[in-house]
Protein backbone atom coordinates (compact mmCIF):
# COMPACT_ATOMS: atom_id res chain seq x y z
CA UNK A 1 0.00 0.00 0.00
CA UNK A 2 0.98 3.50 -1.26
CA UNK A 3 0.79 5.45 1.94
CA UNK A 4 0.71 9.39 1.87
CA UNK A 5 0.17 12.16 4.59
CA UNK A 6 -3.13 13.63 2.39
CA UNK A 7 -4.72 9.76 3.45
CA UNK A 8 -4.56 10.67 7.52
CA UNK A 9 -7.77 13.06 7.59
CA UNK A 10 -9.21 10.14 5.75
CA UNK A 11 -8.63 7.62 8.39
CA UNK A 12 -8.04 8.98 11.13
CA UNK A 13 -9.60 11.01 14.29
CA UNK A 14 -8.74 14.38 13.41
CA UNK A 15 -7.69 15.55 17.28
CA UNK A 16 -4.20 15.59 16.25
CA UNK A 17 -2.26 17.76 13.15
CA UNK A 18 1.11 15.91 12.52
CA UNK A 19 3.77 17.82 10.40
CA UNK A 20 3.39 17.29 6.42
CA UNK A 21 6.07 14.77 6.35
CA UNK A 22 6.05 10.92 6.95
CA UNK A 23 9.01 9.99 8.68
CA UNK A 24 9.94 6.00 8.07
CA UNK A 25 13.29 5.99 9.62
CA UNK A 26 15.95 6.81 12.66
CA UNK A 27 19.28 6.04 14.17
CA UNK A 28 20.41 8.28 16.80
CA UNK A 29 19.12 11.44 16.88
CA UNK A 30 18.55 11.21 12.38
CA UNK A 31 15.42 10.31 11.14
CA UNK A 32 14.53 10.47 7.69
CA UNK A 33 11.17 10.96 5.67
CA UNK A 34 9.42 9.37 2.95
CA UNK A 35 11.30 11.44 0.53
CA UNK A 36 14.72 10.44 2.18
CA UNK A 37 15.39 14.08 3.66
CA UNK A 38 17.43 14.01 7.19
CA UNK A 39 16.54 15.75 10.08
CA UNK A 40 18.07 16.31 12.94
CA UNK A 41 15.77 15.24 16.12
CA UNK A 42 15.58 17.54 19.09
CA UNK A 43 11.98 16.43 20.22
CA UNK A 44 13.00 13.00 20.82
CA UNK A 45 9.64 11.95 20.74
CA UNK A 46 8.61 14.30 23.73
CA UNK A 47 11.07 13.43 25.65
CA UNK A 48 10.77 9.47 25.25
CA UNK A 49 13.66 8.53 23.26
CA UNK A 50 16.28 8.86 25.69
CA UNK A 51 18.69 6.86 23.78
CA UNK A 52 17.86 7.95 20.38
CA UNK A 53 16.15 6.02 17.61
CA UNK A 54 16.78 2.55 17.29
CA UNK A 55 19.73 1.84 19.73
CA UNK A 56 21.46 -1.30 19.32
CA UNK A 57 20.97 -2.21 23.12
CA UNK A 58 17.41 -1.79 23.20
CA UNK A 59 17.17 -3.47 19.59
CA UNK A 60 19.10 -6.30 21.02
CA UNK A 61 17.05 -6.42 24.39
CA UNK A 62 13.71 -6.78 22.33
CA UNK A 63 15.13 -8.93 20.19
CA UNK A 64 16.16 -11.24 22.64
CA UNK A 65 12.77 -10.81 24.66
CA UNK A 66 10.94 -11.42 21.63
CA UNK A 67 11.76 -15.05 20.95
CA UNK A 68 10.83 -15.74 24.94
CA UNK A 69 8.11 -14.43 26.29
CA UNK A 70 5.59 -11.24 24.82
CA UNK A 71 2.83 -11.49 27.19
CA UNK A 72 1.43 -13.32 30.44
CA UNK A 73 -1.19 -10.81 32.32
CA UNK A 74 -0.73 -10.17 35.84
CA UNK A 75 -1.95 -13.72 36.29
CA UNK A 76 1.82 -14.54 36.44
CA UNK A 77 4.68 -12.36 37.10
CA UNK A 78 7.75 -12.51 34.75
CA UNK A 79 11.36 -12.27 35.36
CA UNK A 80 12.10 -8.76 33.38
CA UNK A 81 9.52 -6.99 35.28
CA UNK A 82 10.94 -8.11 38.80
CA UNK A 83 14.32 -7.20 37.70
CA UNK A 84 13.07 -3.68 36.57
CA UNK A 85 11.38 -3.14 39.83
CA UNK A 86 14.41 -4.31 41.79
CA UNK A 87 16.48 -2.20 39.69
CA UNK A 88 13.97 0.91 40.33
CA UNK A 89 13.75 0.64 44.08
CA UNK A 90 17.45 -0.05 44.30
CA UNK A 91 18.07 3.22 42.75
CA UNK A 92 15.32 5.61 44.15
CA UNK A 93 13.69 6.16 47.82
CA UNK A 94 10.79 3.84 46.51
CA UNK A 95 10.30 0.35 48.21
CA UNK A 96 7.23 -0.88 45.72
CA UNK A 97 6.41 -0.57 42.09
CA UNK A 98 3.27 -0.42 40.36
CA UNK A 99 3.44 -0.82 36.25
CA UNK A 100 1.58 0.54 33.81
CA UNK A 101 1.59 1.28 30.05
CA UNK A 102 1.93 4.94 30.32
CA UNK A 103 2.55 8.29 31.97
CA UNK A 104 -1.30 8.79 32.48
CA UNK A 105 -1.65 5.77 33.43
CA UNK A 106 1.07 5.23 36.23
CA UNK A 107 -0.82 8.76 37.56
CA UNK A 108 -3.95 7.23 37.43
CA UNK A 109 -2.52 4.43 40.24
CA UNK A 110 -0.93 7.44 42.27
CA UNK A 111 -3.94 8.97 42.48
CA UNK A 112 -6.14 6.45 43.46
CA UNK A 113 -3.75 4.55 45.43
CA UNK A 114 -3.42 8.29 47.31
CA UNK A 115 -7.38 8.57 47.84
CA UNK A 116 -7.28 4.59 49.02
CA UNK A 117 -4.13 5.50 51.57
CA UNK A 118 -6.56 8.26 53.22
CA UNK A 119 -9.43 6.42 53.49
CA UNK A 120 -7.63 3.49 55.13
CA UNK A 121 -5.55 6.04 58.00
CA UNK A 122 -7.69 8.76 57.75
CA UNK A 123 -11.50 8.44 57.18
CA UNK A 124 -13.84 9.74 54.08
CA UNK A 125 -13.02 13.58 54.58
CA UNK A 126 -9.46 13.60 53.39
CA UNK A 127 -10.01 13.24 49.82
CA UNK A 128 -9.11 16.82 48.62
CA UNK A 129 -6.41 16.49 45.80
CA UNK A 130 -4.34 19.74 44.59
CA UNK A 131 -2.25 20.04 41.56
CA UNK A 132 -0.83 23.85 40.13
CA UNK A 133 -2.50 25.71 37.42
CA UNK A 134 -0.51 24.57 34.45
CA UNK A 135 0.40 21.21 35.25
CA UNK A 136 0.16 18.48 32.98
CA UNK A 137 -0.67 15.25 33.95
CA UNK A 138 -2.18 13.18 31.39
CA UNK A 139 -5.26 12.75 29.57
CA UNK A 140 -7.40 10.19 31.47
CA UNK A 141 -10.40 11.91 33.08
CA UNK A 142 -8.76 12.14 36.72
CA UNK A 143 -5.69 12.98 35.67
CA UNK A 144 -6.95 15.44 33.09
CA UNK A 145 -9.32 16.98 35.47
CA UNK A 146 -6.08 17.00 38.22
CA UNK A 147 -3.96 18.86 35.17
CA UNK A 148 -4.21 22.45 35.12
CA UNK A 149 -5.39 23.19 31.94
CA UNK A 150 -9.61 23.76 31.72
CA UNK A 151 -9.11 23.70 27.59
CA UNK A 152 -8.15 19.85 28.28
CA UNK A 153 -10.99 18.91 30.61
CA UNK A 154 -13.59 20.92 30.16
CA UNK A 155 -16.40 19.51 27.46
CA UNK A 156 -16.78 16.05 28.89
CA UNK A 157 -19.70 16.28 31.40
CA UNK A 158 -19.27 15.60 35.33
CA UNK A 159 -15.68 16.38 36.75
CA UNK A 160 -14.17 13.79 39.04
CA UNK A 161 -14.51 16.16 42.51
CA UNK A 162 -12.39 17.38 45.35
CA UNK A 163 -9.82 18.34 42.92
CA UNK A 164 -8.30 21.92 43.43
CA UNK A 165 -5.86 23.75 41.54
CA UNK A 166 -2.99 26.36 43.27
CA UNK A 167 -0.30 28.54 41.30
CA UNK A 168 3.15 26.93 40.78
CA UNK A 169 5.95 28.23 42.87
CA UNK A 170 3.49 30.44 45.04
CA UNK A 171 3.29 28.60 48.14
CA UNK A 172 0.90 31.35 50.05
CA UNK A 173 -2.06 29.74 46.75
CA UNK A 174 -1.23 26.64 47.80
CA UNK A 175 -1.27 27.01 52.00
CA UNK A 176 -4.80 29.03 51.29
CA UNK A 177 -6.24 26.16 50.03
CA UNK A 178 -4.49 23.46 52.14
CA UNK A 179 -5.77 21.32 55.24
CA UNK A 180 -5.93 18.17 56.98
CA UNK A 181 -9.01 17.30 54.47
CA UNK A 182 -6.04 17.32 51.62
CA UNK A 183 -4.90 13.73 51.15
CA UNK A 184 -2.14 14.94 49.03
CA UNK A 185 -0.49 17.50 46.15
CA UNK A 186 0.65 16.54 43.17
CA UNK A 187 3.27 18.34 41.00
CA UNK A 188 5.63 18.20 38.22
CA UNK A 189 9.23 18.84 39.54
CA UNK A 190 9.78 20.27 36.65
CA UNK A 191 6.86 21.41 34.37
CA UNK A 192 6.82 20.24 30.73
CA UNK A 193 3.59 21.02 28.75
CA UNK A 194 3.30 24.13 30.73
CA UNK A 195 6.02 26.23 29.96
CA UNK A 196 9.50 24.43 31.10
CA UNK A 197 8.89 25.84 34.91
CA UNK A 198 11.16 25.31 37.64
CA UNK A 199 10.49 25.26 40.97
CA UNK A 200 12.12 27.67 43.29
CA UNK A 201 14.12 25.76 46.15
CA UNK A 202 11.94 27.71 48.49
CA UNK A 203 8.61 26.44 46.68
CA UNK A 204 9.48 22.66 46.61
CA UNK A 205 10.69 22.10 50.15
CA UNK A 206 7.94 24.59 51.02
CA UNK A 207 5.53 21.85 49.34
CA UNK A 208 7.18 19.34 51.28
CA UNK A 209 6.78 21.18 54.46
CA UNK A 210 3.37 21.62 53.92
CA UNK A 211 2.28 17.92 53.07
CA UNK A 212 3.88 16.54 55.87
CA UNK A 213 1.58 19.26 58.29
CA UNK A 214 -1.24 18.00 56.84
CA UNK A 215 -0.29 14.43 56.33
CA UNK A 216 -0.80 14.70 53.09
CA UNK A 217 1.12 12.66 50.51
CA UNK A 218 3.00 14.58 47.86
CA UNK A 219 3.14 13.09 44.09
CA UNK A 220 5.71 13.70 41.69
CA UNK A 221 4.91 13.85 38.29
CA UNK A 222 8.41 12.43 36.58
CA UNK A 223 6.96 11.27 33.86
CA UNK A 224 8.63 14.02 31.78
CA UNK A 225 11.60 14.91 34.05
CA UNK A 226 12.48 11.47 34.72
CA UNK A 227 15.10 8.80 33.92
CA UNK A 228 18.28 10.79 33.15
CA UNK A 229 16.35 13.85 31.34
CA UNK A 230 17.60 16.80 33.73
CA UNK A 231 20.97 15.48 34.22
CA UNK A 232 19.93 13.52 37.43
CA UNK A 233 18.08 10.12 37.51
CA UNK A 234 15.19 11.39 38.41
CA UNK A 235 14.59 15.27 39.30
CA UNK A 236 13.90 14.99 42.61
CA UNK A 237 17.32 14.05 43.42
CA UNK A 238 18.79 17.28 42.22
CA UNK A 239 15.81 19.11 44.12
CA UNK A 240 16.69 17.74 47.82
CA UNK A 241 13.52 16.98 48.12
CA UNK A 242 11.93 13.39 48.47
CA UNK A 243 7.98 12.56 47.15
CA UNK A 244 6.08 10.19 48.90
CA UNK A 245 4.72 8.88 45.27
CA UNK A 246 7.21 9.56 42.37
CA UNK A 247 5.53 8.68 38.26
CA UNK A 248 7.50 7.81 35.89
CA UNK A 249 7.23 6.72 32.05
CA UNK A 250 8.25 8.52 28.84
CA UNK A 251 11.88 8.44 28.70
CA UNK A 252 11.52 5.11 31.10
CA UNK A 253 10.74 2.72 27.77
CA UNK A 254 13.06 4.71 25.65
CA UNK A 255 10.04 4.28 23.10
CA UNK A 256 8.54 1.26 23.90
CA UNK A 257 4.91 1.46 25.86
CA UNK A 258 5.47 1.35 29.47
CA UNK A 259 4.91 3.47 32.84
CA UNK A 260 5.10 2.91 36.53
CA UNK A 261 4.34 4.16 39.96
CA UNK A 262 7.09 4.19 42.44
CA UNK A 263 6.17 4.46 46.58
CA UNK A 264 7.28 3.14 49.90
CA UNK A 265 6.09 -0.12 51.17
CA UNK A 266 4.26 0.98 53.74
CA UNK A 267 1.88 3.21 51.64
CA UNK A 268 1.84 0.32 48.92
CA UNK A 269 -0.37 -1.48 51.44
CA UNK A 270 -3.47 0.54 50.72
CA UNK A 271 -3.18 -1.12 47.20
CA UNK A 272 -4.83 -4.30 48.01
CA UNK A 273 -4.93 -7.22 45.99
CA UNK A 274 -8.14 -6.14 43.30
CA UNK A 275 -7.93 -3.32 44.50
CA UNK A 276 -6.42 -1.68 41.04
CA UNK A 277 -4.86 -3.61 37.94
CA UNK A 278 -3.79 -3.63 34.13
CA UNK A 279 -3.96 -6.00 31.51
CA UNK A 280 -0.44 -5.43 29.82
CA UNK A 281 1.14 -3.35 33.32
CA UNK A 282 4.56 -5.21 33.61
CA UNK A 283 4.48 -6.55 30.20
CA UNK A 284 7.79 -8.24 29.35
CA UNK A 285 8.59 -7.09 26.12
CA UNK A 286 8.65 -3.60 27.25
CA UNK A 287 10.22 -4.32 31.20
CA UNK A 288 13.42 -5.77 29.18
CA UNK A 289 13.35 -2.88 27.20
CA UNK A 290 13.18 -0.45 30.36
CA UNK A 291 15.81 -2.28 32.04
CA UNK A 292 18.50 -2.06 29.16
CA UNK A 293 17.61 1.55 29.17
CA UNK A 294 17.44 2.02 32.79
CA UNK A 295 20.85 -0.10 33.22
CA UNK A 296 22.44 2.69 30.72
CA UNK A 297 20.76 5.65 31.58
CA UNK A 298 21.76 5.11 35.38
CA UNK A 299 25.47 6.05 35.50
CA UNK A 300 27.01 9.23 37.05
CA UNK A 301 29.41 9.52 33.94
CA UNK A 302 26.19 9.40 31.30
CA UNK A 303 24.29 11.56 33.69
CA UNK A 304 27.20 14.63 33.81
CA UNK A 305 27.11 14.09 29.82
CA UNK A 306 23.71 15.22 30.28
CA UNK A 307 24.56 18.42 32.20
CA UNK A 308 27.76 19.20 29.75
CA UNK A 309 25.64 19.11 26.51
CA UNK A 310 22.99 21.23 28.10
CA UNK A 311 25.67 23.98 28.36
CA UNK A 312 25.85 22.88 24.73
CA UNK A 313 22.99 23.85 23.90
CA UNK A 314 22.44 27.04 25.77
CA UNK A 315 25.72 28.72 24.35
CA UNK A 316 24.31 28.08 21.46
CA UNK A 317 21.05 29.34 21.73
CA UNK A 318 22.26 32.29 23.64
CA UNK A 319 24.61 33.49 20.70
CA UNK A 320 21.61 32.98 17.76
CA UNK A 321 19.20 35.13 20.66
CA UNK A 322 22.51 37.43 20.73
CA UNK A 323 21.61 37.83 16.66
CA UNK A 324 18.20 37.84 16.31
CA UNK A 325 17.01 38.79 19.85
CA UNK A 326 13.79 36.60 19.70
CA UNK A 327 14.35 35.12 23.29
CA UNK A 328 13.96 36.11 26.53
CA UNK A 329 15.04 33.56 28.52
CA UNK A 330 16.65 29.75 27.65
CA UNK A 331 15.65 27.94 30.88
CA UNK A 332 14.80 24.06 32.05
CA UNK A 333 17.49 21.62 32.70
CA UNK A 334 19.60 19.07 30.89
CA UNK A 335 17.94 17.63 27.84
CA UNK A 336 14.65 19.69 28.44
CA UNK A 337 15.32 22.90 27.70
CA UNK A 338 12.77 25.88 26.68
CA UNK A 339 13.24 28.89 24.94
CA UNK A 340 10.24 31.30 25.85
CA UNK A 341 9.80 33.79 23.06
CA UNK A 342 9.86 37.93 24.19
CA UNK A 343 6.91 40.07 23.57
CA UNK A 344 7.61 40.88 20.17
CA UNK A 345 6.86 37.17 19.14
CA UNK A 346 4.29 36.69 21.72
CA UNK A 347 2.49 33.72 20.44
CA UNK A 348 4.31 32.50 18.10
CA UNK A 349 5.95 29.23 19.11
CA UNK A 350 4.44 27.09 16.22
CA UNK A 351 5.85 29.28 13.73
CA UNK A 352 8.96 28.59 14.62
CA UNK A 353 8.36 24.70 14.71
CA UNK A 354 7.13 24.99 11.29
CA UNK A 355 10.28 26.79 10.08
CA UNK A 356 12.30 24.38 12.06
CA UNK A 357 10.38 21.36 10.07
CA UNK A 358 11.30 23.07 6.79
CA UNK A 359 15.04 23.56 7.88
CA UNK A 360 15.08 20.02 8.36
CA UNK A 361 15.21 20.09 12.91
CA UNK A 362 12.62 18.16 14.67
CA UNK A 363 11.46 20.36 17.89
CA UNK A 364 8.68 21.42 20.07
CA UNK A 365 6.39 23.65 21.53
CA UNK A 366 5.45 23.87 25.25
CA UNK A 367 2.56 26.25 24.86
CA UNK A 368 2.28 29.31 22.51
CA UNK A 369 5.36 31.02 23.85
CA UNK A 370 7.79 28.22 24.18
CA UNK A 371 10.27 26.49 21.86
CA UNK A 372 10.49 23.08 23.33
CA UNK A 373 14.24 21.02 23.31
CA UNK A 374 14.05 17.24 24.07
CA UNK A 375 16.70 15.28 22.83
CA UNK A 376 18.16 11.96 23.11
CA UNK A 377 20.45 12.09 26.23
CA UNK A 378 22.83 11.20 24.30
CA UNK A 379 22.78 13.08 21.52
CA UNK A 380 25.98 13.56 19.57
CA UNK A 381 27.61 16.78 19.76
CA UNK A 382 28.46 16.97 16.13
CA UNK A 383 24.63 16.88 15.90
CA UNK A 384 23.87 19.28 18.47
CA UNK A 385 25.64 21.55 16.59
CA UNK A 386 24.13 20.91 13.53
CA UNK A 387 21.10 21.11 14.90
CA UNK A 388 21.48 24.64 16.35
CA UNK A 389 22.60 25.84 12.47
CA UNK A 390 19.40 24.77 11.17
CA UNK A 391 17.77 26.20 14.22
CA UNK A 392 19.49 29.52 12.91
CA UNK A 393 18.40 29.66 9.89
CA UNK A 394 14.70 28.62 11.05
CA UNK A 395 15.08 31.64 13.72
CA UNK A 396 16.17 33.65 10.71
CA UNK A 397 13.22 32.70 8.63
CA UNK A 398 10.66 33.59 11.36
CA UNK A 399 12.59 37.24 11.66
CA UNK A 400 12.55 37.50 8.01
CA UNK A 401 9.07 37.18 7.84
CA UNK A 402 9.18 34.03 5.47
CA UNK A 403 7.18 31.68 7.83
C1 LIG B 1 3.45 13.28 28.93
C2 LIG B 1 3.10 13.49 30.33
C3 LIG B 1 2.07 12.75 30.95
C4 LIG B 1 1.19 11.80 30.18
O1 LIG B 1 1.86 10.68 29.72
P1 LIG B 1 1.17 9.76 28.62
O2 LIG B 1 2.16 8.65 28.41
O3 LIG B 1 0.93 10.59 27.41
O4 LIG B 1 -0.10 9.27 29.20
C5 LIG B 1 1.85 12.94 32.29
N1 LIG B 1 2.59 13.80 33.00
C6 LIG B 1 3.59 14.53 32.46
C7 LIG B 1 4.39 15.45 33.32
C8 LIG B 1 3.86 14.41 31.09
O5 LIG B 1 4.82 15.16 30.55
Amino acid sequence: MNVTREMFADVMVPNYNPAAMVPVRGEGSKVWDQEGNEYIDFAGGIAVNALGHCHPEMVAALKDQSEKLWHLSNVFTNEPAIRLAKKLTDATFAERVYFANSGAEANEAALKLARRWALDHHGEDKNQIISFKQGFHGRTFFTVTVGGQAAYSDGFGPKPGAIDHAVYNDLDSLKAIMSDKTCAVMMEPLQGEGGIISPTPEFVEGVRALCNQHNALLIFDEVQSGVGRTGELYAYMGLGVTPDILTTAKALGGGFPIGAMLTTAAIAESLKPGTHGSTYGGNPLACAVAERVFDIVNNRELLDEVKRKEQLFRDGLNAINEKYNVFSEIRGKGMLLGCALNEDYAGRSRDFLVASTAANLMCLVAGANVVRFAPSLVIPDADIKEGLARFEKAVAAVVNGQE
